[in-house]
C-alpha cells in the first residue's frame, strides 16, 4: 500500500489553551456584539475561523528571527534580508514595508490613480476597492462570470474575462486605466485561483495598451499550488517556481503578509519601476515610516522574511490546503451547500441556499454567522452584501450575487479534530435553519461597515 494521506510537516512545541462556553453565555455574547462576529471578544470564542489574517502560528525559526531584530531607525539589517527575499522569491526589485496590506494599497492608489480613472480587477476586495475609490477611481469587476456562481466547478474561477477588460478599454480609453489589479487566489470569490495562461493573456493585452498589472499577492502561494495541481505543464514545477513566474508577469504588488507569509502583522508594496518607487517612497515616509521599515519593527521584518520562504515549501502548502479540503469534503458529504471547487484558505457556506426564506436585504449570511456562533462556539464571518457595502456616490447597496459565510482556516493553528467539530456545528445548525430570522442594521458605519456594524433581528 502506498501512503495517500498528508500530515502536517511540523510537530507542536507549544500550545494555547482554549475554552468552550455554554449556549447561554454565547447567546449573551452575540447580543452584546450586535450580532456581528467581529465584535465578539476572542475569549468567548471556541474555534476561531473568523479570518486567516495575522492569526497563523509562527515557526520556531520565525520566533528565533524575532530575537535577531535590528531596531535601528534606518537601514535595519532585517529590511535588507526582507528585500533580498522578496527579490529572490517574488522577483520584485523594490520593497516598501507597510503596517499591513491596506497600507500598501493606500500608497499604491495615491501614486497611480488620478480622479476619474478606472481600475479593473478580478473581483473587488473590501479595503482595496475603498482605497481606489478614495483616490478618485471607479472599480470595474472583470472577473469571469463563473466566479459569481457558487455552484460552478470552473477550475480557475479567479480568471480575468478578457472580453470584459477589452470592453472597458474600448469604453473609457486606456489612458484612464492606470493599472489592472490582479489578485491571486481571489478571496471574495472563495479563494479561487487564476491560471498562468490567463495571466499571460492579460499581460499581452496590457502591453498593447500600456496598462500596468498590479498584483494583490496576499495568497500567491496558495494560487501557485492550484496551478501545480490543475494547470497543464506545471505538475512537476515547485510552488516556489510557479510563484516566481506569476510575480514576474506583473509590474508590482501589494501584500498582506498576515496571510500566506504567516506573520501576525505586516505587509509591503513591491515595485519594479524606478519612478513609481520614488513616488511611493515620498508617501511612505508620510503615512507609514522611513522607507527601510515603513510600518514594521525590525523583528517583524525578520519573521516575515523567514515566513515567506516557509510559505513556498510544497509540503507546507499541501497540508495547508489539505486541511481546508478536509473540512470542505465533510460538509459536502453532509449536503451542506458550499462554494465549489473548495478554495485555498476557507470554506464558504452558501447562505442564500441555506436560508432561502430570508431575502438578501435582510442579510442572511450575517444571520447565519451569528447563529453558527451560538450553536457551536465557532466564529466565522459574513461575505455578502454587508461586506460589499454601499456605492460611495449613490449611497445604494453594492449588489452581490454571492451571499456567503466564510469559515477561514488559520495556518498551522488547528488540528483535524477542530475541523470535525466545526463541521458538526454547521451540520447541526442546518437542521434548524428555518428558525433563523433576517436582520436589520441598528448602527451602520459609512465605510467598511462589516467590521463594526450592529444588527437586530427583524420583527
Ligand atoms: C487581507 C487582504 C487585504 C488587506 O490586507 P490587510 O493586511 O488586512 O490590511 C487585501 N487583499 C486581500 C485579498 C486580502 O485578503
Amino acid at each position: 500500500m502506498t501512503i495517500q494521506s498528508w500530515a502536517e510537516p511540523y510537530k507542536i512545541k507549544m500550545v494555547e489553551l482554549i475554552k468552550m462556553t455554554s449556549r447561554q453565555e454565547r447567546n449573551q455574547a452575540i447580543k452584546e456584539a450586535g450580532l456581528n462576529t467581529f465584535l465578539l471578544k476572542s475569549d468567548d470564542v471556541y474555534i476561531d475561523l473568523l479570518t486567516d489574517s495575522g492569526c497563523g502560528a509562527m515557526s520556531d525559526k520565525q520566533w528565533a528571527g524575532m530575537m535577531n531584530g535590528d531596531e535601528a531607525y534606518a537601514g535595519s539589517r532585517n529590511f535588507y534580508h526582507l528585500e533580498e527575499t522578496i527579490n529572490t522569491c517574488y522577483s520584485y526589485k523594490y520593497t516598501l514595508p507597510t503596517h499591513q496590506g491596506r497600507g500598501a494599497e493606500h500608497i499604491l492608489s495615491k501614486i497611480m490613480i488620478k480622479p476619474g480613472d478606472y481600475v479593473p480587477g478580478n473581483m473587488y476586495f473590501t479595503t482595496t476597492r475603498l482605497h481606489q475609490e478614495l483616490a478618485g477611481a471607479t472599480f470595474v469587476d472583470v472577473i469571469i462570470d463563473e466566479a459569481h456562481d457558487p455552484s460552478s466547478e470552473h477550475l480557475f474561477k479567479g480568471n480575468v474575462d478578457l472580453g470584459k477588460f477589452e470592453a472597458l478599454i474600448e469604453r473609457v480609453g486606456a489612458e484612464r486605466i492606470p493599472y489592472i489589479c490582479v489578485a491571486t487566489c481571489v478571496n471574495m470569490a472563495g479563494g479561487q485561483p487564476i491560471s498562468l495562461a490567463n495571466l499571460r493573456d492579460v499581460r499581452k493585452l496590457c502591453d498593447v495598451h500600456g496598462i500596468k498589472i498590479m498584483h494583490d499577492m496576499t495568497r500567491v502561494a496558495e494560487n501557485a499550488f492550484f496551478i501545480q495541481q490543475r494547470e497543464e505543464g506545471y505538475g512537476d514545477k515547485t510552488v516556489a517556481m510557479i510563484t516566481h513566474e506569476i510575480c514576474s508577469l506583473t509590474d508590482g504588488a501589494t501584500m498582506s503578509a498576515k496571510k500566506d507569509a504567516m506573520v501576525n502583522i505586516g505587509g509591503f508594496l513591491a515595485l519594479n519601476d524606478d519612478d513609481l518607487y520614488e513616488k511611493a517612497c515620498e508617501l511612505v515616509v508620510i503615512y507609514e515610516g522611513l522607507h527601510t521599515y515603513g510600518g514594521m519593527a525590525g523583528r517583524d521584518m525578520e519573521a516575515l522574511a523567514i515566513g515567506i520562504r516557509e510559505s513556498l515549501c510544497d509540503n507546507h502548502i499541501r497540508a495547508r490546503i489539505g486541511q481546508v479540503e478536509y473540512l470542505g469534503k465533510k460538509l459536502m458529504d453532509a449536503n451542506v451547500p458550499i462554494v465549489r471547487p473548495i478554495g485555498g484558505h476557507a470554506i464558504f457556506l452558501d447562505a442564500k441556499a441555506i436560508l432561502p426564506h430570508i431575502p438578501q436585504e435582510q442579510y442572511p449570511a450575517q444571520a447565519l454567522a451569528a447563529a453558527l456562533y451560538v450553536e457551536s462556539g465557532v466564529r466565522t464571518m459574513e461575505r455578502g452584501i454587508v461586506s460589499a457595502g454601499r456605492n460611495q456616490e449613490t449611497g445604494k447597496n453594492h449588489g452581490s450575487k454571492l451571499e456567503l459565510v466564510r469559515m477561514t482556516i488559520p495556518r498551522r493553528v488547528y488540528t483535524q479534530s477542530h475541523m470535525d467539530v466545526a463541521a458538526e456545528g454547521v451540520i447541526s445548525l442546518m437542521e434548524k435553519a428555518d428558525r433563523i430570522r433576517g436582520l436589520e442594521f441598528t448602527y451602520e458605519p459609512n465605510c467598511l461597515r462589516f467590521f463594526m456594524g450592529r444588527f437586530k433581528t427583524v420583527e
